[in-house]
């Protein structure tokens, strides 16, 4: 076999969580919306599944111009990707070279790690506080690109907008991203996509796989000022989002009413189920996401605890890493399915060690 890169020969693939095994499991496991996607979007892809003998638009334009609208800014301040997972990429490809450090904090999402294997980069990790916050006097003057989730995954921690500009000031020499896969989970007002405006130095990436329950479409957004975008659009696949990718995204992103009725039925449901944990006795860390992550005082019952709820055909996500293995990661579905999540957590919670 040819030799392949030696940063790549190193690396380990990502894992992501398990797919589906059957029709009757509750899957509470990657953070997907549990409720159908938007009947607009739906009818939008399908009538877009006609066409699919000629080639997508290359920039994605009315994917842009939907986002700029609704985030109130330009197109040429937008991008649309494959996933938010390749705007994170792309990233990586206009701003890292190898040896570059670069920063993300723990616990955090995983895949800026993967990707900073891919580039040969200098990975360094930050500890969050005890309360999974900032630490305080951060300075990252040597940072190429930093990466913080808003709100955190798996924790759920909501960063308000001043320690955001505290992360955007402490580094000077490098592209914040700030990922905000979960923000329309989060109180109004979370989002820092108003400060692209302020800081070249800031890019916001966000998801319609989360609050829209499109995972399965592939359709990621990137926000910088139009200098920095017309750069990272230099390594973009031209082609990147295909035509039902196009279509569909963009009537979700106007159906503005279906977003607002999903996503307030999954907060309430959130905070219901936040409630009845408590009443259990487990710590449930405050969350502004779709999910919550659940602490079960030891590694060995929560890992106990995941396969008395897999056993019951409830799938959650289990990280076994520092800080994070005594808690299990619960996606927040339909109140149905919280249900069949609680009954099966009181009944694992009832069985003898
Ligand atoms: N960022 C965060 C924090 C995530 O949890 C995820 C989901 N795994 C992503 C980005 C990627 O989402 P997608 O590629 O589906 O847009």
């Amino acid at each position: 076999m040819i030799k392949v890169r030696d940063c790549v020969a190193r690396m380990t693939a990502y894992v992501p969580g398990e797919a589906a095994l059957d029709s009757g499991v509750v899957k509470l496991n990657q953070n997907e919306n549990r409720y159908p996607m938007s009947s607009r979007a739906l009818a939008a892809a399908r009538k877009e599944a006609s066409g699919l003998g000629l080639y997508p638009e290359s920039s994605s334009a009315g994917v842009r111009n939907a986002a700029a609208e609704l985030y109130g800014v330009r197109p040429e301040e937008v991008m649309a990707t494959n996933g938010s997972d390749e705007i994170l990429r792309l990233l990586f490809h206009a701003y890292c070279d190898p040896g570059d450090a670069v920063f993300a904090f723990y616990p955090s999402y995983t895949y800026y790690a993967t990707l900073a294997a891919m580039y040969g980069a200098d990975y360094r990790l930050v500890d969050f506080t005890a309360d999974y916050r900032l630490p305080p006097g951060l300075k990252l003057p040597e940072a190429k690109l930093a990466f913080l989730p808003n709100p955190n995954a798996p924790t759920g921690t909501v960063f308000s907008g001043a320690e955001i500009r505290g992360l955007i000031e402490a580094t000077p020499n490098g592209v914040v991203v700030i990922d905000e896969a979960y923000a329309d989970f989060a109180p109004p007002g979370t989002s820092v996509i108003p400060l692209i405006g302020e800081y070249d130095n800031l890019a916001v990436v966000r998801t319609l796989s989360k609050s829209h329950a499109l995972a399965g479409l592939r359709v990621g957004l990137g926000f910088m000022r139009e200098a920095a975008l017309a750069e990272l659009d230099k390594v973009r696949d031209y082609y990147n989002l295909d035509r039902l990718a196009q279509a569909g995204g963009e009537a979700a992103l106007r159906d503005t009413e279906w977003l607002r009725e999903t996503t307030g039925k999954i907060v309430a449901t959130r905070e219901r189920v936040t409630g009845e944990l408590r009443r259990l006795g487990l710590e449930v860390v405050p969350s502004g996401a779709n999910f919550i992550m659940v602490g079960f005082g030891g590694a060995e019952k929560a890992r106990r605890v995941f396969s008395g709820l897999k056993a019951r055909k409830v799938l959650v996500r289990y990280f076994d890493k520092r800080r994070v293995d005594s808690f299990l990661r619960v996606t927040v579905g339909t109140d149905a399915d919280m249900d069949r999540f609680l009954d099966a957590l009181r009944g694992t919670l009832q069985e003898p060690a």
